[in-house]
């Protein structure tokens, strides 16, 4: 039995859920949800469709904290979504340093693909919210919609992408107004169904 592939809503970890940290985030102490994060990932939920973290964690590959207490942290942050109503359906990151040539790492799309054969994902109607060029790319190679939040590094790496001319990005402030943006766009998607 086959399954028809749906629409998945991919986001970023840090910078667009929780304060980013220059010197990583190693433990639960030092992960700090951004305001309005999380009435943000409850009005996602709303639009019934798989949540999915993807995250480069180098830190694990540079020593500075543990598979264990990555997991951990997710854990907890799955929790305290939950706890507020809304859904993470999966997470998935990278714990490889850049030198390591990697096929996860962002702006590589490894993550993307892995989890859209794990879960069922249309990545060509799915949506990827993040605060780097790293994630624009990635969601762009494969073939997601690029959001970029302006919360975390976002506004300098916005920076970035007009220096290297990349177009084809949603920008917006941050993951509530994100959320809003995706669900006009899955209504629109909907009526247009409806209509055809
Ligand atoms: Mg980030
Ligand atoms: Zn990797």
């Amino acid at each position: 039995m086959t399954f028809p592939l749906q629409p998945a809503i991919f986001l970023d970890r840090d910078g667009v859920i929780n304060e980013n940290r220059d010197d990583y985030v190693k433990s639960w102490a030092e992960f700090r949800f951004l305001p309005g994060a999380l009435a943000a990932i409850c009005n996602l939920a709303k639009l019934r469709r798989p949540i999915v973290v993807i995250t480069n964690q180098s830190a694990i590959g540079r020593g500075y904290v543990s598979h264990d207490v990555v997991d951990e942290i997710h854990q907890r942050m799955i929790s305290a979504v939950i706890n507020a109503g809304g859904q993470i359906d999966a997470v998935l990151y990278c714990p490889h340093q850049p030198d390591e040539h990697c096929s996860c790492r962002k702006p590589k799309p490894g993550m993307l693909r892995k989890a859209a054969a794990q879960l069922q994902i249309d990545l060509a109607q799915s949506f990827f919210v993040g605060d780097a060029e790293s994630d624009v790319l990635a969601a762009q190679r494969a073939g997601c919609l690029p959001i970029l939040v302006h919360t975390g590094r976002g506004q300098n790496e916005e920076k970035k992408l007009q220096a290297h001319k990349t177009s084809g990005y949603q920008p917006c402030d941050d993951l509530a107004t994100a959320a809003d943006w995706i669900a006009t766009q899955l209504n629109f998607q909907r009526q247009h169904f409806r209509l055809s």
